[in-house]
């Protein structure tokens, strides 16, 4: 079959016409298990009641005015999020890597507008991930995402994750910030040692740098915290966030400290959609859901219960699985064949999973599944396994 949509995807041959809370259902009526949600968006499972009530309700009212006016959904919102973060100010955008865009912008003006501006380099880590935007493919700088796309932005330098003492040793006269995923996600589900992000922390306050977090995929409750930083018990000046945050609308921000954001006045940045009526509505509502007592620690009940299912997954197919890792609903599984094998071996028994780097299947289930689905798709990615091994 011909498209016409630019072939930039190696798309699998499955087209979902209806979701509903962890299920798809492709054209032809057959319903899949979705242990993806579509890369760690759908926080709150497809179709929620909830978020769909305040979309329409919005969509009824207004919906879009332009950054031109005050938005009373987008001061709401903001709001919310200053209150459960560090943070005293944020910028909302489309995606994830224009929170990212915004992140290095107010780094590199921060200094500026303090009388440094030589500096303007950023520390970041091999194997990151932050998007696909020119300014983003440099940050993250893996040839996979650079090539044939140069010139690149200059002034970042890539050490290897987990390094404190390569960090270190990266620093100089125009280092301006250090930027991570808490848990890198594209690059194969890998979390920080709480003692890495500490270390980072009092390097940057030891040197007058700003520590800057990419928390749009394991952010938002993913983890098991809302933020997967306060693990560490360390905030970031500055941290993009956006995926889980609109549920499947697309929504982000760029969240910072009053002094981080001190140069961004009016006439620095902006965006035309960013923030608008409509994704800051089902923004607000995805907030209140996943800051209502008893939800992350039933993401936690229930993340606790699948790894215990993929440990002993694992266990079964020796051959096929190495190790789980990952934290809450933010979990990979090594595999010790292609991950695409078992990806695909997957759709085969309608569940849904998402390779990741380091040849991992991650596993990002709505943060509100129940447990018979995880039982349910564990079942399924059992029988992937098994239909893997006939053919070892
Ligand atoms: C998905 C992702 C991005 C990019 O987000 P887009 O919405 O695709 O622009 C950036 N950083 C991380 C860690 C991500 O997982």
């Amino acid at each position: 079959m011909t498209s016409a949509v630019l072939p930039t995807y190696a798309r699998a041959p499955l087209s979902f016409v209806k979701g509903e809370g962890s299920w798809l259902t492709e054209e032809n009526g057959l319903r899949y298990l979705d242990f993806g949600g579509g890369i760690a968006v759908n926080a709150l499972g497809h179709a929620n009641p909830e978020l769909a009530a305040a979309l329409s309700e919005q969509a009824g009212a207004l919906w879009h005015t332009s950054n031109l006016y005050r938005i009373p959904n987008q001061e709401r919102l903001a709001k919310v999020l200053a209150h459960e973060t560090f943070a005293d100010k944020v910028f909302f955008t489309n995606s994830g890597t224009e929170a990212m865009e915004c992140a290095v912008k107010m780094a590199r003006k921060y200094f500026s507008h303090i009388n440094q501006p030589e500096k303007t380099d950023i520390i970041a880590f091999q194997a990151a991930f932050h998007g696909r935007t020119l300014g983003m493919i440099a940050a993250a700088g893996s040839e996979k995402l650079v090539a044939g796309f140069g010139p690149l932005l200059p002034g970042f330098s890539h050490v290897p994750f987990g390094d404190l003492a390569a960090t270190e040793a990266a620093i100089g006269d125009k280092t301006a910030a250090i930027l991570l995923e808490p848990v890198q996600g594209e690059g194969g589900i890998v979390p920080a040692e709480d003692a890495f992000l500490q270390g980072l922390r009092a390097l940057c306050d030891a040197h007058g740098l700003l520590l800057i977090m990419d928390e749009i995929q394991c952010g938002v409750g993913r983890t098991g915290r809302l933020f997967a930083h306060e693990y560490a018990g360390v905030t970031p000046d500055i941290m993009a966030i956006a995926k889980g945050l609109g549920g499947g609308f697309p929504l982000g921000a760029c969240l910072a400290t009053d002094r981080a954001a001190a140069g961004m006045v009016a006439g620095t940045h902006g965006s035309t959609f960013g923030g608008n009526p409509l994704a800051c509505a089902v923004g607000l509502k995805v907030m209140e859901i996943v800051t209502r007592d008893e939800f992350l620690a039933t993401v936690n009940r229930r993340a606790g219960f699948l790894r215990q299912q993929l440990e002993a997954l694992v266990a079964t197919h020796p051959d096929v699985f190495g190790a789980v890792r990952g934290l809450g609903l933010m979990l990979g599984i090594v595999c010790k064949v292609p991950n695409t094998e078992v990806v695909n071996a997957g759709y085969d028994e309608q569940v849904l999973t998402v390779p990741g780097g380091q040849n991992v299947i991650r596993i990002l289930p709505a943060l509100n599944i129940s447990e018979s689905d995880l039982v349910e798709a564990v079942s399924r990615l059992d029988k992937a396994a098994t239909l893997i091994e006939v053919n070892l």
